[in-house]
């Protein structure tokens, strides 16, 4: 472990003096007994909704807490992993004056998330079998670095990352580490959430959205030490995950049975869509993935979108990215989608 980390030291002055907005539902939640609830001027009426939000998602966090065995003390929810990485911005980036490190080809929100909040965003790129260079990157680190952005499994190329770039990475650095693990229930590789015990600079992002389904009600998690989850947890919007999302993330992580049949659906597709991808004569390469996509590089990647969409097959062109020239990145449909895709595919 590296002695040199203190979490204090990283945060914003202006955070670290805050004292947090407290709301009636701070002080008392409802617990379904008969207490009279004239604290926060709701309307009365029942309706299911007609009352604030649980502010700290309590019972939620229970359940994650139990499953993934940390405790609720190491848990942050908000609203999608996109607030989540926006508070952790927040919390430990001085606009201006810090600086954090992303390794592209990879999820577009950490930049626009620096660009919003005025934080310069320092590129290291993937090496060519994208892996994160770990040499080059601590190169990269200053005084200013506050964080570094690992994706894995990676978005848009699907792999995961070597342990140990990772852990290179982790021991090395004295800023925080978020590891995006959007993808990692696709992926037969372990969780780095294991590690926050370990590494108390090290942040593991999860989200609902992805092999859980429920990219619609936004919850997004934040899994780190309690001393990072506190810093978070004092600048978060007091009602920021609503009581509509809470009800039915509660429904769907206790229901792992569903969850587990549909992901073990979605993995069956992509070992037939990969399969048959590197079949189809203007597919140059199909990537490995961890994840529920397939990137796969093509003849023209320009043409070969513009004609998929005239079938009515909406993918995604990652031409653009560095890396990824000529790039189609396919997500993992239902059996019957894919059927279609690959019958497209096959007429081109
Ligand atoms: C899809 C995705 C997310 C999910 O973000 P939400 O705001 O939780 O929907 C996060 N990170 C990566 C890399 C993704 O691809």
């Amino acid at each position: 472990m590296n002695k040199k980390i203190n979490i204090k030291q990283l945060v914003r002055e202006n955070v670290a003096e805050l004292k947090p907005y407290s709301s009636a539902r701070d002080e008392y939640v409802s617990d379904g007994s008969k207490m009279i609830f004239l604290d926060a001027n709701e309307n009365p009426f029942e309706n299911g909704v007609n009352r604030y939000p649980d502010p700290q998602q309590r019972s939620l966090k229970q359940v994650l807490a139990e499953q993934k065995e940390v405790s609720t003390k190491n848990i942050l929810l908000g609203n999608g992993s996109d607030e989540v990485l926006d508070l952790i911005f927040r919390a430990f980036c001085e606009p201006k004056v810090d600086n954090i490190i992303t390794l592209p080809p990879t999820y577009g929100m950490y930049k626009v998330l620096a660009n919003i909040n005025n934080v310069e965003e320092k590129e290291v790129l993937l090496t060519e079998d994208f892996e994160p260079n770990s040499e080059k990157i601590l190169k990269a680190v200053n005084q200013h670095t506050k964080i570094i952005f690992l994706c894995s499994p990676n978005n848009p190329t699907g792999n995961s990352f070597s342990e140990e770039s990772i852990i290179t990475i982790l021991g090395n650095f004295n800023g925080l580490v978020v590891i995006d693990e959007a993808y990692i229930d696709f992926s037969k590789k372990e969780s780095w959430l294991k590690k926050i015990k370990e590494y108390p600079n090290l942040l593991v992002t999860q989200t609902l959205s992805k092999a859980y389904g429920l990219a619609g009600i936004r919850l997004g998690i934040c899994y780190a030490s309690e001393e990072v989850i506190d810093i978070l947890n004092k600048i978060k919007p007091p009602y920021n995950v609503n009581e509509l999302t809470q009800l039915r993330a509660l429904e769907r992580v206790l229901n792992q049975n569903q969850v587990r049949l549909e992901v073990s659906k979605i993995l069956e597709e992509r070992k037939s869509l990969f399969t048959v991808l590197k079949e189809i004569p203007f597919v140059q390469e199909v990537y490995h993935s961890d994840a529920n996509f397939i990137l796969a590089k093509v003849d023209d990647a320009n043409k070969r979108y513009a004609q998929l969409l005239e079938m009515g097959i909406v993918i995604r062109n990652r031409t653009t990215q560095p890396l990824c020239e000529n790039t189609l990145r396919f997500t993992v449909g239902t059996e019957e989608e894919n059927k279609k895709l690959i019958e497209a595919l096959m007429r081109l």
